[in-house]
């Protein structure tokens, strides 16, 4: 199944990192290449391996989701080949397999996969993941900015502005800030956003999450303008999808 090439970039992307699905299971596929599209990034899907091969020696993408067992020739292959030429070497793999066993995984990650995620995984997870591996080999095809309304957040200056104001955020805030707007609308809680903004080894109460977030409302609408972060009760805190909009 060769699915046609679509465009859809972020704003402020320079352009769009380019994603090759290499997966014969078509449902799959389609999920992952919808979810893929709808983040801002490049498409291509592939259901064999030697058809794989044929695509990766044209056009090397900047990532590869591979599947272990396809048709044709196999991720496994795929991957250690990958890994002997030149032009690919460095090429982010993630590996996607049925089977969970210990073993299978260290094969995987002997041959040069960078990551490895067993089915059934959610498609969340394999999406942070495909976020991370870009932004650790090619930070420069992320999206540097981020806007909402009248906010605009570059990752690169690590500057925060709402309008022609300045925003000054301590560096908790702004990742913070750089997380919520990553995902309009979507509700995070306490405990996810500790693991993100703070990292999974942080032990810090969840109402630490509160404190911080607090802040950075107080900078961000000093008290009159309109407040873009969105408290659930019960939830969490979630960038308010409509803020800009209405
Ligand atoms: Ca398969």
């Amino acid at each position: 199944m060769n699915q046609a090439r679509k465009e859809s970039v972020r704003p402020g992307a320079a352009s769009a990192p380019r994603i090759l699905i290499v997966e014969d299971e078509s449902d799959l596929a389609l999920l992952l290449g919808y979810n893929l599209e709808s983040e801002g990034y490049v498409v291509e899907n592939v259901a064999r391996g030697d058809e794989a091969e044929l695509r990766l020696a044209e056009n090397a993408p900047d990532l590869v989701i591979l599947d272990w067992m396809l048709p044709g020739v196999s991720g496994l292959e795929i991957c250690r080949r990958l890994r002997a030429r030149e032009a690919t070497r460095t090429l982010p793999v993630i590996m996607v397999t049925a089977r969970g066993e210990e073993a299978e995984r260290v094969r995987g990650l002997s041959v040069g996969a960078d990551d490895y995620v067993v089915k059934p995984f959610s498609v969340p997870e394999l999406m942070a993941r495909v976020r991370a591996l870009l932004r650790r080999s090619r930070p420069e095809r992320i999206a540097e900015r981020l806007y909402a309304g009248d906010l605009d957040l570059d990752r690169e200056t690590r500057r925060v502005r709402r309008g022609v104001r300045d925003i000054h955020l301590g560096p908790t805030e702004f990742r913070l800030l750089e997380y919520l707007l990553e995902k309009p609308g979507r509700v995070f809680s306490r405990a996810q956003l500790l693991d993100a903004v703070w990292g999974q080894a942080a032990e810090i109460d969840e109402r630490t999450v509160d404190v911080h977030v607090g802040r950075l409302r107080k900078a961000l609408s000093r008290g009159r303008e309109r407040d873009p972060i969105r408290t659930v009760r019960g939830a969490g805190y979630a960038f308010d999808e409509t803020f800009g909009k209405v």
